[in-house]
């Protein structure tokens, strides 16, 4: 363990996961120095974060962004803009970790670009490997760039198998069931935007919130699960445990089951993937066996929740229906989120653009940008005609 703090870089500072990882930064002074900031147009908040950590460079995704930022940040703090600005930072020199915090396939470019200088990624995006994860794992192997999960499931399983790959038998994903678990098919009918914010154990920005409403969250987890730890969709289950107790499972050969237990605070998975193999106090209150008294399992019911079974699907045919499936949801969800489509929509709009894709099945990285483009204007054009 060097004594030197590492040098992180946090693309998203001013999402959720941004700001619970700056929180980690600030317990531990010692450990992390926060070198690099992006967010895509929050420009106040960019200001007072960059005012605070006195980055080397700041990055803001919208270009019209630029000038406001520049013009407010003193001394001499470089300002970058535009998804070539987010892969400068992610890319720059003295950066140690890259923290991809960004909400969509905005993500990937500057994860590549931190793959290339070899920079330890420290992955809260699941676009990344659910768009490109084939490209993205084979990088991070040829330039020998560790992907650190951040999502809690991810960092359940990459803990547990610490030392035990080679006995894997199933990954054991748990769900918590979202807002919505035990709705009825005409409950879910009649389900609000504010209705599926409330997320019942985590607190996360409004787009994952409304994917673990729909199970959509959970089947971006299996196709992240399926390329950051190389196993099969059949050897990849998924159990609704509505506590979220345990934040996921392996199962090894000999029929033992190894779980990851804690309260529902990301900070914990967050400053894991930072302090990666080192393990640092945390303020994250703990578990008390005695008052939780009992957790519950039940099988997921696709009926209600189609998405999960749709992302299981366009994980086995891979090449670009993922990314399809992504930038269709992503559109969907953005669209119920402004209020122009209703819950069940979002599940129906995806499962459109998906029949009338064809897919492309080893896709270059232009390829994904080109349908992910396209699966967005096609999915706004069919909800703008009601279909
Ligand atoms: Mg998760």
């Amino acid at each position: 363990m060097s004594n030197a703090p590492c040098n992180v870089v946090i693309l998203g500072s001013t999402g959720s996961i941004g700001k619970q990882a700056l929180e980690v930064a600030d317990l531990h002074p010692d450990r992390f120095k926060v070198v690099g900031l992006a967010a895509r147009d929050e420009v106040d908040e960019l200001v007072l974060q960059a005012e605070k950590y006195r980055p080397a460079m700041v990055a803001v995704g919208k270009p019209d962004s630029y000038q406001p930022l520049k013009s407010r940040l003193r001394g001499d703090c470089q300002v970058t803009a535009g998804i070539e600005g987010m892969c400068q930072l992610a890319g720059g020199d003295d950066v140690d970790t890259v923290l991809v915090a960004v909400s969509g396939s905005i993500g990937i470019l500057p994860t590549l670009a931190a793959i290339r200088r070899s920079r330890r990624i420290a992955l809260a995006n699941k676009e990344t490997l659910v768009a490109a994860g084939d490209m993205v794992m084979s990088l991070a192997q040829e330039h020998q760039a560790p992907i650190i999960p951040v999502d809690s499931e991810h960092s359940a399983i990459f803990q547990c198998l610490a030392g035990e790959a080679a006995h894997l038998k199933n990954l054991w994903l748990t769900a918590s069931g979202g807002p919505f678990r035990d709705f009825t098919q005409q409950e879910l009918t009649g389900v609000t935007v504010d209705m599926a914010l409330q997320h019942p154990n985590w607190k996360m920005g409004p787009k994952i919130t409304v994917d673990s409403a729909t199970l959509m969250n959970k089947g971006l987890e299996v196709i992240e699960a399926h390329h950051l730890f190389d196993v099969p969709y059949e050897r990849i289950k998924v159990v609704i445990h509505k506590e979220s107790v345990i934040h996921s499972m392996v199962e090894l050969v000999d029929g033992a089951f190894l779980g990851h237990l804690g309260v529902a605070d990301m900070r914990i998975p967050i400053q894991y993937a930072l302090s990666y193999p080192d393990r640092l106090p945390s303020p994250a209150a703990g578990l008390d066996f005695n008052q939780i008294g009992a957790i519950h399992f039940q099988r997921p019911d696709l009926q209600r929740f189609p998405l999960l079974g749709v992302a299981y699907e366009a994980g086995r045919v891979g090449g670009t229906l993922p990314a399809v499936m992504n930038a269709a949801n992503e559109t969907a969800v953005h669209k119920f989120l402004a209020g122009q489509i209703g819950f069940l929509d979002i599940a129906r709009l995806v499962e459109k653009v998906l029949e009338a894709h064809s897919v492309v099945i080893r896709p270059q990285l232009d390829d994904i940008f080109a349908v992910d483009g396209w699966a967005r204007a096609y999915c706004c054009e069919l909800a703008e005609k009601g279909l």
